[in-house]
């Protein structure tokens, strides 16, 4: 099949002008000029999609789709009080009431061109809807525990359910992953068995890491009365300490960090996933991101989940970024393909439209009064995704999403609202 548009936007080379892109089964063929293309191939099946341009699916590198029926019901929250407001309410959920918001999240991930998501996972069927919704992914099972005595435990217990996902996985699509949620919440005995388990078996760890000023203060200074509180460092030294940090591990918000934290970052080659929108909803401060730039490390753009956030569109994340700070736009829309890649260590398979990769590729439709194609790519209120492709399977074309039933969605997840409201 060979897709063409007005541009064609590898990432890893210039923007092609009337560019196309040929793909076989799941795989990306060749990346060039539409004439060249046509002339060589001139039996191929044709998409033309115009005034658009064909990029790289986006990366999601920090979700939790479960979360996604809390749209608009925590407002005007600081991080604490959200955070308290969130366990709350979600106890007033079922497991079909998960599934249902989960399918949400995933909708809308669809949608706005995202083709892979790094997807927290703490009730269960947000694993089952990644699998329904043939989004590709990596699924991380989130772990709670401040009993430093139930370190085992907690590893057969992500043993067990990680086991489980991996049978049941088929579709070659997914990963398996672990996420201890973070410093203040996750007992140190346990954080490092977690993390001495994952890097034993290969699998990537997710954690919110130095998001709110309040977790900075607590590994800083003395005031809850826990075993691992007072240790007079701040949350990336102290993981640093416990010998967590290393290049299988994703630190997501990165907030309150200083130059020596950027230091260990980079020196651990610890993937960042940055979540603007988040970040300013809940006032937790604004990760730097300028500096993680100037210090190469690998950033990725995260929305995290509908109940800090009001939609999973990637591209607002970048108009965010963008009024925060000096990086030019085709570098934050770098960091929203290939850098998502490297933080999820998949920059082999995606991220760039190049011979040999995955068939994860969007159209996006521009407005016609542009004069930057970056600046209007990060304007998601402008740019419109209007095609979504994993592995070749067209999952969004038209309006229609071929994965999921939008209607019946919506239908459901009203009901879900109705009891969180
Ligand atoms: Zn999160």
């Amino acid at each position: 099949m060979l897709l063409t548009a007005k541009w064609v936007l590898p990432i890893t080379r210039e923007l092609i002008d009337d560019g196309a892109v040929l793909i076989s089964k799941d795989v990306i063929k060749a990346v060039g000029s539409k004439e060249e293309l046509k002339k060589v191939h001139p039996k191929e099946p044709l998409i033309d999609f115009g005034r658009a341009i064909i990029m790289p699916g986006l990366v999601n590198t920090h979700t939790h789709l479960e979360y996604s029926a809390f749209r608009g019901i925590l407002k005007n929250l600081s991080f604490f009080p959200w955070i308290v407001e969130l366990v709350k309410k979600s106890r007033k959920l079922s497991l079909s009431d998960w599934k249902v918001s989960a399918l949400l999240g995933a909708l809308e991930c669809i949608k706005s061109g995202v083709t892979c998501v790094a997807n927290i996972i703490s009730f269960g069927p947000g694993f089952e809807i990644l699998l329904q919704s043939e989004l590709r992914g990596l699924a991380f099972h989130e772990v709670i525990e401040i009993d430093d005595a139930k370190a085992d435990q907690k590893i057969s217990e992500s043993e067990k359910i990680i086991q489980y996902w991996k049978e049941k996985c088929g579709n070659g699509l997914l990963n398996m992953g672990i996420s201890p949620h973070a410093t203040y919440t996750v007992a140190p005995r346990v954080f490092q068995s977690l993390s001495e388990w994952a890097r034993h078996n290969g699998l990537l760890l997710s954690t919110h890491l130095a998001e709110s000023r309040e977790e900075y203060r607590f590994l800083k200074m003395a005031g809850l009365k826990l075993s691992w509180q007072s240790k007079g460092v701040s949350p990336v030294r102290y993981l640093e300490q416990l010998g967590v940090l290393d290049d299988n591990v994703i630190a997501v918000h990165c907030v309150h960090v200083d130059k020596e934290d950027i230091g260990i970052l980079k020196e651990k080659d610890v993937g960042i996933a940055c979540c603007p929108r988040s970040n300013t909803r809940l006032k937790v401060g604004t990760a730097p991101l300028s500096n993680f730039f100037e210090s190469d490390l690998r950033v990725g753009f995260g929305t995290d989940s509908l109940a800090s956030n009001d939609d999973l569109n990637i591209l607002s994340e970048l108009k965010t970024a963008l009024l925060q700070h000096k990086i030019p736009p085709q570098q934050l829309v770098k960091m929203a393909t290939l850098g998502g890649a490297q933080v999820l260590r998949m920059e082999n398979q995606i991220g760039s439209l190049e011979e040999g990769k995955q068939a994860d590729i969007i159209v996006v439709e521009l407005p016609f009064d542009h004069d930057d194609i970056y600046l209007s790519l990060v304007d998601a209120e402008k740019a419109k995704v209007i095609f979504t492709m994993v592995a070749g399977r067209v999952l969004y074309e038209r309006d229609k999403c071929q994965t999921l039933d939008e209607k019946s969605i919506s239908a459901q997840i009203q009901k879900v609202q109705s009891k969180l409201r």
